[in-house]
């Protein structure tokens, strides 16, 4: 029966499109992907076929960006893309960090695309939607050979990531830099040891990524530091702040950012379900903190958090995005709410 369901959806042996999964999973839940492929750690894989390599986005500061994955094994339990993987039909909850849409095609579409004369050579945004550095780019590479195709047509990058793999491609970011523009924003919330291991269970150590970001700016690549999310009662108390904004200013980041957690749809469910189970104590502060269907802590708490943020960064002599903005020849990606940025409408 699945195998009938799968041959009408996916006819002959191409990869179906996110829409055909989607279509898949609500007809006959997530084992009716019977091409998925479980790797290693535990995740399973589904190739697909994308329509578009560069997706168009509006109200960013960027208006392209470019995701060679969908769902992310490093399991951010406050990943505001959480919630998008219910368009597939997948869950915001352990579905998102189990079954990650891979496509496969991706390279073709983007040089197919880049080649178009059309093409004014816009700044890119990856990474926007999930991490291109999770564990599985070390197979299939789809990254790096986005970056190859995007240096080829010089087209200015901002790359964000989680995933200190990022330093397997600096000879690209290098060409990169040289042919247009790269700016690479690691993303470390917290150096908290206890913090990561809950929050980002899935992650590298924090100071492996800062060690990334050491990599890169010793190899003169632009990198900075986005602390997104400071999570309230978790991250948010002046003494973490000031250990985390020194170590990134120890390993060399041209600038730090930083805000405050946001929660909304699949993301609100799952992170709220995280704190009742892992840190009790905190669910009154966050009823009054985040009530109701609140997005985002209130505007006296976000600005508290930022302006101790920028008063510890002064201090350890490190610009913020906006000052070092001044030196780029692009505009940069604008961090929106955690985790990653909220750069794409999905
Ligand atoms: S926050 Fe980034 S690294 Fe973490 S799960 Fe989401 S996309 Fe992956």
């Amino acid at each position: 029966m699945e195998k009938q369901l799968q041959d009408t959806l996916f006819p002959l042996t191409s990869h179906p499109t996110t829409r055909e999964v989607a279509g898949l999973v609500k007809t006959g839940g997530v084992d009716a992907l019977t091409e998925a492929q479980r790797r290693a750690d535990e995740a399973r894989y589904q190739e697909i076929t994308c329509r578009s390599a560069l997706n168009r986005v509006e109200g960013m500061p960027f208006r392209w960006t470019l995701n060679p994955y969908r769902g992310c094994t490093h399991a951010c339990h406050y990943c505001f893309a959480r919630r998008y993987h219910t368009q597939f039909e997948l869950g915001a909850g352990d579905e998102f960090s189990s079954i990650i849409l891979v496509k496969t095609n991706l390279i073709a579409v983007l040089r197919r695309e880049l080649d178009r004369p059309a093409w004014t050579r816009e700044l890119v945004a990856v990474g926007t939607a999930t991490d291109p550095y999770q564990p599985i780019e070390g197979h299939y590479r789809l990254t790096r050979a986005s970056l190859e195709a995007l240096a080829l047509a010089s087209t200015p990058v901002g790359l964000v990531t989680k995933g200190p793999m990022v330093v397997r491609d600096i000879d690209m970011l290098q060409e990169l830099s040289r042919r247009a523009a790269a700016t690479v924003y690691i993303s470390v919330p917290s150096i908290d040891e206890d913090a990561w291991r809950r929050l980002e269970p899935g992650t590298a150590h924090p100071l492996q990524r800062l060690r990334a970001v050491r990599a890169l700016a010793d190899a003169g690549i632009r990198a900075g530091v986005l602390m997104a999310p400071i999570v309230p009662g978790i991250t948010s108390d002046r003494e973490r702040l000031a250990a985390t904004v020194r170590a990134i200013a120890d390993h060399g980041a041209r600038f730090v950012g930083a805000n405050v957690l946001h929660l909304e749809g699949g993301t609100r469910t799952h992170f709220l379900e995280f704190l009742s189970r892992e840190y009790p104590e905190l669910m009154d502060s966050y009823g009054d903190l985040y009530p109701g269907l609140t997005k985002y802590a209130p505007d006296g708490f976000r600005s508290e958090v930022r302006s101790i943020v920028r008063e510890l960064q002064k201090e350890a002599g490190l610009s913020s995005r906006e000052e070092d903005r001044s030196e780029e020849p692009v505009q940069p990606p604008s961090m929106a709410a955690q985790g990653g940025f909220e750069w794409e409408r999905r």
